[in-house]
């Protein structure tokens, strides 16, 4: 099973594209016992639907590569807090 740190990064790879089953299988194990990554997950989902709006309502407003890359960090950063 994948430990938190692999989870953060699985997670946020399962965004961009499918994972193997087997990998889905073991995160959908994890996050059954693991609070942290749970809410690491929801973070993830609310930050999606917030840039997926703003996307809606203003194609023209993409966000850059850097930016995006800034966001994940900052969640990796909310996700090591709730680890401790
Ligand atoms: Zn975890």
């Amino acid at each position: 099973m994948p430990h938190c740190k692999n989870m953060t990064e699985l997670l946020s790879a399962s965004l961009e594209s499918p994972l193997p089953r087997l990998t889905r299988l073991q995160m959908q194990l994890h996050l059954f016992i693991c609070q942290g990554c749970r809410r690491y997950r929801q973070h993830l989902s609310f930050m999606q639907q917030a840039l997926l709006q703003i996307d809606q309502q203003n194609p023209a407003a993409k966000l850059p590569d850097n930016v995006k890359q800034r966001i994940k960090e900052q969640l990796a950063k909310v996700k090591q807090v709730d680890d401790q």
